[in-house]
């Protein structure tokens, strides 16, 4: 929703505090998502997270969440889908030249990251979208890759 991924923005902080608290609490549950399986894991994770994220911060599940590196704010939401943005086309009033009503996805993002304690992310070159991870839980994946266990179809993911 629109006007609640911009409050969400404007409140990074607090949801950078949350998040790495509740990453902490999914990294303690290694042992027990390396039992069930992480694939199994992966569809019922990944639908809360949907839920969660969705209503917070309009995320459209990329599956590569870069929240905490973007100020909060989702660049799946860019008219462009750009990931190192913003291009170049972004209007002398902050909005976006695709969509003149709303604001430009990444002058929000920048003005989120400045009020965050790792803001300075934003600076960091985001990778390219794998269009494979599409709707899977970036939730698990950041656990795994902090754990060293393969992605989901490598040997052992
Ligand atoms: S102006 Fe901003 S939101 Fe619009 S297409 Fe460019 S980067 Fe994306």
């Amino acid at each position: 929703m629109y006007s609640v991924r911009r409050w969400a923005s404007r409140h990074a902080r607090f949801f950078e505090a949350v998040y790495n608290g509740f990453e902490a609490v999914l990294t303690s549950l290694h042992p027990l998502f390396r039992r069930i399986g992480y694939a199994r894991m992966d569809k019922p994770v990944a639908a809360v997270e949907k839920l969660v994220k969705g209503f917070l911060f309009d995320t459209k599940m990329c599956g590569s969440c870069t929240l905490g590196a973007t100020g909060m704010v989702c660049p799946m939401n860019c008219p462009k889908s750009m990931r190192n943005g913003p291009c170049g086309g972004v209007r002398s009033n902050g909005h976006c030249e695709i969509k003149p009503e709303m604001p430009c996805v990444w002058v929000d993002a920048f003005a989120g990251s400045r009020l965050m304690r790792d803001g300075d992310r934003i600076q960091g070159i985001q990778a390219m979208v794998d269009h494979r991870l599409q709707g899977s839980s970036s939730w698990l994946r950041e656990v795994r890759r902090k754990k060293g266990v393969p992605e989901i179809g490598d040997a052992a993911g």
